[in-house]
C-alpha cells in the first residue's frame, strides 16, 4: 500500500534520470533518450480518473497524467479519500519500465472546490473586485495548500479571460473586463506555484498552474455562429490583431513572466481581421501556440488540451490529432478516448506527418514539469497539510476576499452600514443557500442550490454578526416594525454554456426574486444584495431600491459579506465589469464610444470613513498623504487613501458619472493597481474637475 511505500526510489540500476543531484534538465534527457514511442505518447495522454476504473490501463498505456473533471470525485469526498484514492492510481506506475509518475490535475477554481469541507473562495469576479492582487495571491496560496494536501499537484487554473459580453457562462471565473485588471491578478500563479524559477513546486503546500484557456474564449460574440442560437462559450472572437494583443494576450504575457507551468488552449476559434484565414479554432491555431505563447512570449512549461478539445476539430481522427499537436499542444485531455488517441498519434509518427522531434520536445516540457514538481522522489501524497483543509486561518483569508469583493452600488440616505440594534427583515433566494453562493465548479461541476458543503451563508453571517435579524426566503408577510429589509437574490449555480439557463440566459432576476424585491421594498427601507456571477438587470426597480450591493458569488464564508453589512469592515469593492441599464445596451465595455451604463466600470461606494492617518479629507491633503504612502510601499495604507479619495469624488459626482468621467477613473484605477497611488489620486482629482 501507498503509505508503506518508501518516498525516496531508491537509484537501484544507477539510472541518471534517478538522481536528484542531477539539474533536472540531464533528468529529462537521459529519461527521453531512454523511451520509446509508446511510452513517449503515453506521457502525452491525459485519462478522466472514471474512464480508468480501478487503473489497470495507466501502465498498459503509459498514461502520463489523470484528472477528476468537475464532480469526479471519490465516492467518499474527503480529503483522505481523495489522497487514497490518487496514491492508488500512482502506485499503478510502479509496474511501468521506467515508473514515471503521474501528474493529477483537478479544476480547483476558487479554492479547492470539489473537495467537501475545503475553503471556497469567491469566484475571480469577486476578486476582481477587490483590486487587490495581494489579497488574490493569498487566495492562490490557500488554494494551492488544501489541494496539494490531498495528493494532488496540479490545478487548471487560474482563468485569465476577459470578460467581454456577460451574456457568456463564464463570466464569473473572469477577473473583469479590462486587461489591465486581469493582468494584475496573475498574482495567483504565484499564490499557486510560488516563485517564478518554479523551486518551491517541491513543497507540500504548491501546485503547478495552469492559464487557460489561450487565447480570446472571454471576447467571443453572440449569436454569430452557424452551429446554434447562443454561441458566446466556445464560439467565435472576431478581433484586430491590435484588439488581440491588447485585451486577450497582455494577461497571458504577465503569466508567462510569472513562471506559469502549463497553459490550456481555448475551446473557441479566433477570427483575426485581415489575416485571410477566418475562424480557425483555437486547438489548431500554430501560430498562436508555438509562434506567440512559446516563440514570442516565452512559455516553457507545456500545454494541455481542453476536455475533449480535438473533437471539434475539422477532419477525421487522425486530421484533429496531428493538427492540434502539430500546432503545439503538448498533452491531450481526451477524457474517454485515451487508447484510441494514443493509437493514432503513434501511426502519424510512423507515417512522418508528426515528427519525433515534435514528441520529444513535447514529453520533455511535460517531464520537466513532473521534475520540478519532485514527483519523482516523492510520488504520493504529503497529507501532513491536511489538517488546514478548511481551518479557521484559510477561512480567514476566503472572509476577508469576500468581504473585499462586495461592491456598494447605491446607498441612499447611508441605509449601510447597518446597525445592531435595528430590526432586520432578511428575505431572499439567496439569503441562506452556500449551494448559491458557491456557484458553479463547487463540489459537482454546474454546482448546485442548497446545502452542499460546510461555510456560513450570508443569513448565518448576519447572526453571527450580533444583528437583530428575522428571516423569510420567499418574503411573507414583511409587516412592519421592521427598520430594514435586506433582500438577497441572484442566479442558481451553473457552468460553461449561456449561464443560468433558469433565468432565460437574460440576465433578469427571476419572477420570485422580483417579487421579493418589491414586496419588501415597499414595506420599509430596503437593501438588495445580488448573488450572481454577472450583472443582473435592476432597471427602473433601482428608484425603489435604496441600497444596492453586488456580492458577486461570495464562497462559503457568508461572515465576510456580513462584516460589510454590519461596518466591520469598509465597502470598498470596485465593479470589474460594466454595470448595463439593459440587455440590449450588450456588450458593454468601458471606453466603448457611446457609454452610457447604470453603472461603470470601476464604480463602487465606499463606506470608509476614516483615514488611517487621520490625514485632510482633501483631495490636495490626499495626495500628499497618498505620496507619502507610495515611498513606504504602505500598500494598505494607499488604498485606504485612494478609497477615501473616490469618497470625496463620488460624493460631489453623485451617480452622474458620464464618459468623461469613467475614463480618469478607469486610470486612476489602473495606477492604483501597479501601486501608483499619488498618480492615481491626480486622476481622480481630475475626474471631480470633469464632473464639476
Ligand atoms: C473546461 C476547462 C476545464 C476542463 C477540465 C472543460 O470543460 O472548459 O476549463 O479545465 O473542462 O475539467
Amino acid at each position: 500500500p501507498p503509505a508503506e511505500t518508501p518516498q525516496v526510489v531508491i537509484d537501484a540500476h544507477g539510472l541518471p534520470y534517478l538522481d536528484p543531484r542531477l539539474p533536472v534538465r540531464k533528468r529529462v534527457a537521459d529519461l527521453v533518450s531512454r523511451m520509446s514511442l509508446a511510452e513517449k505518447t503515453g506521457q502525452m495522454t491525459q485519462a478522466e480518473r472514471g474512464a480508468v476504473g480501478t487503473g489497470g490501463d495507466i501502465a498498459a498505456y503509459d498514461l502520463g497524467s489523470l484528472l477528476s473533471g468537475g464532480g469526479s470525485t471519490p465516492t467518499a469526498n474527503t480529503a483522505g479519500a481523495w489522497a487514497k484514492m490518487i496514491d492508488g492510481y500512482q502506485l499503478r506506475t510502479r509496474a511501468t519500465r521506467f515508473q514515471i509518475p503521474l501528474i493529477y490535475g483537478v479544476d480547483a477554481v476558487h479554492g479547492h472546490n470539489n473537495l467537501a469541507g475545503a475553503t471556497v473562495m469567491p469566484h475571480n469576479i469577486g476578486i476582481g473586485a477587490t483590486r487587490d492582487p495581494r489579497l488574490a495571491e493569498r487566495t492562490g496560496a490557500v488554494t494551492a495548500a488544501e489541494v496539494r494536501a490531498t495528493g494532488v499537484p496540479w490545478d487548471f487554473a487560474p482563468c485569465l479571460c476577459v470578460t467581454r459580453d456577460e451574456r457568456w457562462g463564464r463570466s464569473y471565473e473572469s477577473f473583469g473586463e479590462d486587461p489591465a485588471l486581469v493582468a494584475s491578478m496573475e498574482t495567483v500563479v504565484q499564490g499557486l506555484q510560488g516563485a517564478r524559477d518554479g523551486r518551491d513546486l517541491k513543497d507540500a503546500d504548491k501546485v503547478l498552474a495552469t492559464a487557460k484557456h489561450f487565447v480570446g474564449d472571454g471576447g467571443t460574440g453572440y449569436g454569430t455562429s452557424t452551429t446554434g442560437s447562443y454561441t458566446v462559450d466556445q464560439g467565435v472572437t472576431e478581433v484586430t490583431r491590435q484588439e488581440l494583443e491588447a485585451v486577450h494576450l497582455a494577461p497571458f504575457q504577465e503569466a508567462v513572466d510569472r513562471g506559469v507551468g502549463s497553459v490550456m488552449p481555448s475551446y473557441s476559434s479566433l477570427d483575426i481581421a485581415g489575416d485571410g484565414r477566418g475562424p480557425v479554432k483555437m486547438h489548431a491555431r500554430g501560430d498562436m501556440i508555438d509562434g506567440v505563447l512559446r516563440g514570442r512570449m516565452g512559455f516553457d512549461g507545456f500545454v494541455v488540451s481542453d476536455w475533449n478539445a480535438i473533437d471539434q476539430l475539422p477532419g477525421d481522427r487522425a486530421a484533429q490529432v496531428r493538427t492540434s499537436v502539430n500546432a503545439g499542444v503538448d498533452m491531450m485531455m481526451v477524457p474517454y478516448s485515451y487508447q484510441d488517441f494514443r493509437t493514432t498519434l503513434m501511426a502519424e509518427v510512423t507515417a512522418g506527418r508528426v515528427t519525433e522531434r515534435r514528441i520529444d520536445d513535447a514529453v520533455t516540457r511535460i517531464l520537466t514539469q513532473k521534475f520540478a514538481l519532485g514527483l519523482f522522489e516523492k510520488p504520493y501524497a504529503d497529507t501532513r497539510g491536511a489538517s488546514r483543509i478548511g481551518s479557521a486561518a484559510h477561512r480567514a483569508v476566503a472572509r476577508q476576499a469576500a468581504a473585499e469583493s462586495q461592491v456598494l452600488l447605491k446607498n441612499s440616505g447611508s441605509l449601510l452600514p447597518l446597525r445592531k440594534d435595528q430590526k432586520v427583515y432578511v428575505a431572499g433566494s439567496d439569503a441562506d443557500d452556500i449551494g448559491n453562493q458557491t456557484g458553479g465548479w463547487t463540489i459537482t461541476w454546474q454546482g448546485s442550490s442548497g446545502d452542499i458543503t460546510r461555510g456560513t451563508t450570508i443569513l448565518d453571517g448576519m447572526r453571527k454578526a450580533g444583528g437583530d435579524v428575522t428571516y423569510s426566503e420567499d418574503a411573507s408577510a414583511p409587516t412592519d416594525g421592521y427598520d430594514v429589509g435586506v433582500v438577497v437574490v441572484g442566479e442558481t449555480p451553473y457552468a460553461e454554456g449561456v449561464g443560468d439557463v433558469g433565468n432565460g440566459h437574460d440576465l433578469e432576476l427571476t419572477a420570485a426574486d422580483r417579487a421579493a424585491v418589491d414586496k419588501v421594498c415597499a414595506a420599509m427601507r430596503c437593501a438588495v444584495l445580488i448573488v450572481s456571477g454577472r450583472p443582473q438587470l435592476i432597471g427602473d426597480r433601482l428608484g425603489a431600491v435604496d441600497a444596492l450591493v453586488a456580492s458577486w458569488l461570495p464562497g462559503t464564508e457568508g461572515d465576510g459579506v456580513a462584516d460589510v453589512l454590519y461596518g466591520r469592515r469598509p465597502f470598498t469593492g470596485q465593479l470589474p465589469v460594466t454595470w448595463p441599464k439593459s440587455e440590449a445596451q450588450l456588450p458593454i465595455n468601458v471606453g466603448d464610444a457611446a457609454y452610457d451604463p447604470q453603472f461603470p466600470y470601476g464604480w463602487g461606494l465606499t463606506t470608509l470613513t476614516r483615514v488611517p492617518d487621520g490625514g485632510a479629507a482633501t483631495l490636495k491633503g490626499l495626495a500628499a498623504s497618498a505620496a507619502a504612502a507610495e515611498r513606504t510601499h504602505a500598500d494598505g495604507l494607499g488604498r485606504a487613501l485612494v478609497g477615501k479619495a473616490r469618497l470625496v469624488v463620488q460624493r460631489k459626482v453623485g451617480q452622474a458619472v458620464t464618459a468623461a468621467v469613467a475614463k480618469p477613473f478607469a486610470e486612476a484605477e489602473h495606477l492604483l493597481l501597479t501601486g501608483r497611488y499619488a498618480k492615481a489620486v491626480e486622476r481622480l482629482t481630475a475626474a471631480y474637475r470633469a464632473a464639476s
